[in-house]
């Protein structure tokens, strides 16, 4: 089978069915996969919180005890403005050596890729010693209440695993003359929280009466304005420094060369050694000739996986100074997960690229924001997860800018390089 045609195809179809999350509408495109891998041999199951989003678990029983190899995809997008695209946002069009469309990074491409490797596999004849999975799930995109979340708590037995692939890494990328793909090993924790300040209302014509709770946040902006809390690197980052040649417990060192060598880099990179801190909403008053008494800014801060509020607290304090006339409170918490950095999973991925692109490596990554891993690290603690869909023609430079924008678009020869990376390593750890 001509895995790069076959994949393009199969993702082409994938695109045409709008799964715009909000309201999500995954049945079509699910039902397509299910139909889809039970031609080719695979035992198929749709499982659904509401009927009209179900998720599919499609499983190749082996012939032997072995372990269970899971490739996990989401087919909901978030939404896209047509008229700010240049090809049609549900057309899979393939036009100069791209496949365009909502979905085409993140991440139908790689569903299609998993599911024509997976499929090339079994209609072969091939069957694994131990199991292959495949779970492919609605509703990523607004946080997986129906999808992967609802999958792992409810049907624990039906989607656990040894080792599970999903998205967070996998683009190329260069430092220092050499090639890099990132294996993405653990998720960064959610840590928002709220600053009030409160002061007393006034007639907004007479600026000295009352006491103005907002001009008391100016300080709060502008420290979080000039400065990022400092470095806290964590196992994945800190192997992630050593992959690149420089010295993880010397984090300002590194960055200073990072920024010097490739600085679009650094601002992938360089989120991930620490807790970040990003204002992102505000509210004063609801009049604008009444002085606020109350004032508030909403922080969305991101925390290294296993570290908890009281670093974040702690980081916040030392950003602030004194305490002042300041009341935090943390809205929203999730400590972030983690898969170990070493394990059998990552030796093959790591001899695979070894392999398909000489002279390449891979380094550890993690991931700022969140994906369905974290489910599946919750439900099944030994379960070893990564985010991985190897892509050589695109590099991260290139891919990251287009998720979740216009315009999103994959190479297509990446479309067979990834499928031919998940059919390798099933059947090196399951053959
Ligand atoms: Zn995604």
């Amino acid at each position: 089978m001509d895995l790069q045609a076959e994949t393009t195809d199969v993702l082409k179809r994938l695109v045409r069915f709008n799964t715009v999350n909000p309201p999500g509408n995954e049945r079509p495109a699910i039902e397509y996969l299910a139909e889809y891998l039970r031609e080719a041999g695979f035992e198929v199951e749709l499982l659904s919180a509401t009927e009209d989003r179900p998720n599919l678990v499609a499983t190749l029983e082996g012939t032997d005890h072995g372990p269970s190899l899971c490739f996990l995809g989401h087919v909901d997008t978030v939404l896209a403005e047509a008229s700010e695209w240049s090809h049609d946002p549900w057309s899979g069009d393939v036009a100069d050596g791209f496949l365009w469309g909502r979905g085409a990074l993140d991440m139908k491409s790689q569903v299609a890729a998993e599911a024509v490797a997976a499929a090339a596999l079994a209609s072969e004849g091939w069957r694994p010693r131990g199991q292959l999975k495949l779970v492919f799930v609605c509703d990523e995109e607004t946080g997986g209440a129906k999808g992967a979340h609802w999958l792992t708590e409810n049907h624990p037995d039906k989607v656990r695993c040894d080792m599970l692939l999903n998205e967070g890494g996998g683009e190329v990328f260069e430092y220092r003359g050499r090639r890099r793909y990132g294996v993405c090993c653990a998720e960064k924790g959610i840590f928002r929280f709220k600053v009030t300040a409160r002061g007393a209302a006034g007639h907004a014509s007479l600026p000295r009466t009352g006491d103005n709770a907002l001009l008391k946040l100016a300080p709060v902006l502008t420290a979080l304005a000039e400065r990022q809390p400092p470095y806290d690197v964590t196992e994945a980052p800190a192997a992630l420094l050593r992959g690149l040649g420089e010295d993880p417990s010397d984090p300002e060192a590194a960055v200073a060369r990072i920024r010097e060598v490739e600085p679009a880099l650094l601002t992938l990179v360089e989120p991930m050694l620490g807790v970040t801190m990003t204002p992102t909403m505000a509210q004063a008053s609801e009049k604008i000739n009444v002085i606020p008494s109350r004032a508030y800014v909403k922080v969305d801060c991101r925390v290294p996986p296993g570290l908890g509020q009281e670093l974040a607290e702690r980081r916040l304090q030392e950003l602030l100074g004194a305490d002042g006339p300041l009341e935090i409170e943390f809205t929203e918490t999730a400590t972030g997960n983690a898969s170990a950095v070493a394990s059998p999973l990552m030796d093959a991925i790591d001899r695979w690229i070894g392999d398909n692109d000489p002279g390449a490596d891979t380094v550890p990554v993690i991931l700022p924001g969140g994906s369905d891993s974290r489910w599946f690290r919750e439900a099944f603690p030994d379960c070893v997860a990564y985010g991985f869909f190897p892509q050589r023609h695109m590099t991260i430079l290139d891919v990251a800018p287009l998720v979740h924008n216009a315009d999103e678009r994959i190479d297509v020869r990446d479309l067979g390089f990834a499928a031919g990376f998940y059919a390798d390593l099933a059947r090196e750890l399951l053959g």
